[in-house]
């Protein structure tokens, strides 16, 4: 008798991969689909949620609360969560095969796009990456040293993640003793000396990668002030033009933004204005050629650029001339890239994994049974929410291969678990982690914070009590 995946007589059986905002977006999406399905989500970490807790700064604790919807989804009971367990290590793929018809891989991207240029490895050139992870206190990150005894610090790149780079780096560390940023950075960020941010973008204010409410929030920092060279928001006529299109309304408020800003530098510079703390300078039109200095990095070469090319897709030309800019401590931010997992194939020139809509392709033609959503299917761009419609678009894809998928063999979460068990991995499911949750709240409590949380795995499985 052929089998019917999806219906009373056998339930569809899907494992998701990562349980950031995409993992969540898909399995919220398929348990909503009205087949009979079961999702199991797999996390190498014991905590759920990836990107919303490991990435988003902790100054912006509201973006947090959507982690309610995805708790909605882990409170179904066709849901189990194994936290802990690192697919492609402690279970391999072609494994998750034999126990479940489809997977959908949405394991983010955690790596770093590179500059590829000379002194890019100094000493005291970071990424945004590993900063990021350390401050909101992943484990994987929590022995990176950042060495904030310097005075001036330039960020590259002009990104929503740049933004909270320098925006971390300038504000009032007694604000972020209020946030659950992890312990070791507080305490590092409360001796930093850093005074002066510089946030370079190789294009124009009419083309930077942040948003408005971001770069708002760069004025209105306590203790701090923001610089724009009036001179840098001159625009080519290509440049007005892309601004005037309705589908760049973003950017025009970005331009506006900025505009307020570079009269506020003025004033001040005029004398007219208080005796900030620090400053943060916003400036465009520069690009990295190389990072330059002894034991460590001692300042960056930048070329002025002009954009060159149609409206919508100009780019930046260098003019050769260059200047020095001293620093003493560089933060790359010009993107995350995805990780290849073992047995999945990956494009390694774009970091994704190769796939249409979410089916994965192997060779190009789609590999039965695999999909992919979020950053690993399409790239680090967007905000959470841009997942939702992502995962949206795999899952149909999966549900329309529903038919033709090729049944697993033993389709029993008890199998995945004795399997495990075998394995001496301490699994954590979602109860485990609510006890983990439930702990560092209460750490929380003793520090004025919404949460301290644990830095090493050891200590979240102890929290656990798997
Ligand atoms: P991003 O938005 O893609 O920005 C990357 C930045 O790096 C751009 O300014 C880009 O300039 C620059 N860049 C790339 N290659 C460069 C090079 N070789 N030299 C100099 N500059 C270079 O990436 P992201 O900041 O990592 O953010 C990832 C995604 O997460 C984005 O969609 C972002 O909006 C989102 N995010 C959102 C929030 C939030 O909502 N609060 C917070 C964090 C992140 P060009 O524009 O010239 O390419």
């Amino acid at each position: 008798m052929e089998i019917e995946l999806g219906s009373s007589s056998r339930v569809l059986r899907v494992a998701v991969v990562g349980s950031g905002p995409a993992g969540f977006y898909a399995a919220e999406s398929v348990l909503g689909s009205g087949i009979s399905v079961e999702v199991d989500m797999f996390d190498r970490l014991p905590a759920p949620f990836g990107l919303v807790r490991y990435g988003v700064a902790p100054d912006h604790g509201s973006i947090k609360r959507i982690i309610a919807r995805y708790e909605k989804t882990a409170s179904r009971s066709e849901f189990m969560f194994f936290g802990n367990v690192d697919v492609g290590e402690d279970v391999a793929v072609d494994e998750l095969h034999h126990y479940y018809d489809a997977l959908i891989f949405a394991g983010g991207a955690s790596a770093d796009r590179r500059l590829g240029i000379p002194g890019e490895d100094l000493p005291r050139s970071y990424t945004a990456t590993d900063f990021v992870a350390w401050y909101n206190g992943h484990p994987a990150y929590r022995q990176r040293q950042f060495d904030l005894s310097g005075e001036v610090a330039i960020v590259i790149g002009q990104g929503n993640v740049a933004v909270d780079v320098a925006r971390i780096l300038s504000r009032p560390v007694d604000e972020l003793a209020r946030t659950d940023i992890a312990a070791h950075a507080l305490e590092q960020l409360a001796e930093s000396a850093v005074r002066e941010v510089h946030m370079i973008g190789r294009r124009g204010p009419a083309q930077a990668a942040f948003t408005g409410p971001e770069v708002k929030e760069l004025g209105r920092l306590n203790g701090c002030r923001l610089v724009v060279n009036p001179a840098d928001l001159e625009l080519n006529a290509t440049s007005r033009a892309e601004l005037e299109d309705p589908g760049r309304r973003e950017r025009r408020k970005n331009y506006e933004l900025l505009t307020v800003a570079a009269a506020a530098t003025s004033d001040l510079d005029s004398g007219d204005g208080d005796n900030p703390h620090r400053t943060l300078a916003i400036e465009f039109f520069k690009s990295p050629k190389e990072l330059v200095g002894g034991n460590g990095v001692e300042g960056v070469v930048l070329e002025r650029n002009e954009l060159v090319g149609g409206a919508g897709s100009q780019k930046a030309q260098g003019t050769g001339e260059n200047s020095l800019l001293p620093c003493d401590m560089v933060f790359r931010s010009v993107g995350y890239r995805g990780v290849a997992t073992k047995g999945v194939p990956f494009d390694e020139a774009r970091g994704v994994i190769p796939n249409d809509r979410g089916r994965v392709l192997d060779g190009g033609t789609p590999a039965p049974g695999m999909y992919t959503a979020g950053w690993i299917k399409r790239g680090p761009s967007g905000v959470i929410g841009t997942n939702k419609p992502d995962a949206i678009e795999t899952v149909g894809c999966l549900l329309e291969d529903v038919r033709g998928l090729p049944a697993c063999d033993e389709p029993s979460r008890d199998a995945v678990r004795e399997l495990l068990s075998e394995r001496a991995i301490r699994v954590v499911d979602y109860p485990a982690w609510r006890r983990i949750d439930a702990a560092e709240i209460e750490r929380g409590k003793a520090v004025g914070k919404p949460r301290e949380k644990f830095v090493t795995v050891d200590e979240m499985l102890e929290a656990a009590g798997v």
